[in-house]
């Protein structure tokens, strides 16, 4: 694998990076300072914490040996997806017909983006993992969730030209949850991989409904219009291959929308290929026969 050691931009320092707070006029100086302290606080507290308190499996609390693994038990719940897979959505395929096969589902409702790759299904202890990142404050969870992702990825990770996309978050969902989850995961996989990250080419301009709850539908009208492209990425993108990184995949209406607007460009700028990374993806159940 080619190593690339330059990131596009610098990785979030803290969970509210300066460029993760909006910048509004109801937002005072003094309010913006306030919240850096506050986060900044909570920061040195879980460090310290983390040093004081062995680490311990994220979903059983078992003592384990590296902070954010797993232990034997909860690891051996997780649903792995393993080769063959089909080539558009890395759904686990039930027999193998060589590179290239897809899925029934891919053919169906071909995705806007070329390929996706997930570590595992959204079964198991796949929902407790990725609750725990987004929901639970256990930031460092995304190195080793991120880990598992650049080896499960790796086939979309193999060229120099990659450039990793995490996902954004609406500004004020991100001030309300203090950090965008596909950003360190992003972090965690560029950290392993060496593929730089463009954490601020794509911005959240409309604030989305939780989707969890919505049906296929009203998630494709719910994030249409949701992403702007921002005047670097612009160059930043072009001729690319572009890795979105998310937590989960589920209908795809959210990696649908973000890769309709990478590829909104004029022809000479457009990414030439946009991939999605992800931790666990929905499997549609007829989608396990090949075709
Ligand atoms: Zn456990």
């Amino acid at each position: 694998m080619t190593k690339r050691l330059s990131a596009l931009s610098g990785p979030p320092a803290n969970a509210a990076s300066h460029t993760d707070l909006p910048n509004t006029p109801s937002q005072g100086f003094l309010t913006q300072l306030a919240l850096r302290v506050l986060h900044a606080s909570r920061a040195t507290f879980t460090n310290t914490l983390d040093f004081v308190v062995p680490p311990s499996c994220p979903l059983c609390r078992t003592m384990v040996q590296m902070d954010g693994g797993l232990c034997g038990s909860c690891w051996r719940q997780v649903p792995w997806i393993e080769a063959p897979v089909c080539n558009r959505l890395g759904l686990p395929l039930a027999y193998d017909l060589g590179p290239g096969a897809v899925s029934a589902e891919a053919l169906a409702n071909p995705p806007e983006f070329d390929r996706l790759r997930a570590v595992c299904t959204h079964d198991g202890v796949a929902p407790r993992l990725v609750h725990a990142l987004k929901f639970s404050g256990q930031r460092h969870l995304a190195e080793s969730l991120g880990a598992m992702m650049a080896r499960a990825g790796r086939a979309l990770l193999l060229e120099a030209d990659t450039v990793l996309v995490p996902v954004p978050l609406h500004p004020w969902r991100q001030l309300h949850r203090r950090y965008n989850q596909s950003a360190l995961l992003a972090r965690a996989i560029g950290a392993t991989t060496g593929a730089p990250v463009l954490y601020d080419g794509v911005k959240r301009v409309k604030r989305t409904r939780q989707q969890l709850s919505l049906s296929r539908g009203d998630r494709l009208r719910n994030v249409r219009g949701a992403f702007k492209l921002t005047p670097k990425a612009r160059a930043a993108l072009a001729e690319k291959r572009v890795v979105m990184v998310d937590d989960v995949h589920t209908t795809g209406a959210t990696l649908n929308a973000l890769a309709l607007t990478l590829r909104s460009q004029d022809s000479s700028m457009r990414p030439k290929h946009v991939d999605a990374l992800v931790f666990s993806t929905a499997v549609v159940q007829e989608s396990i026969s090949t075709i």
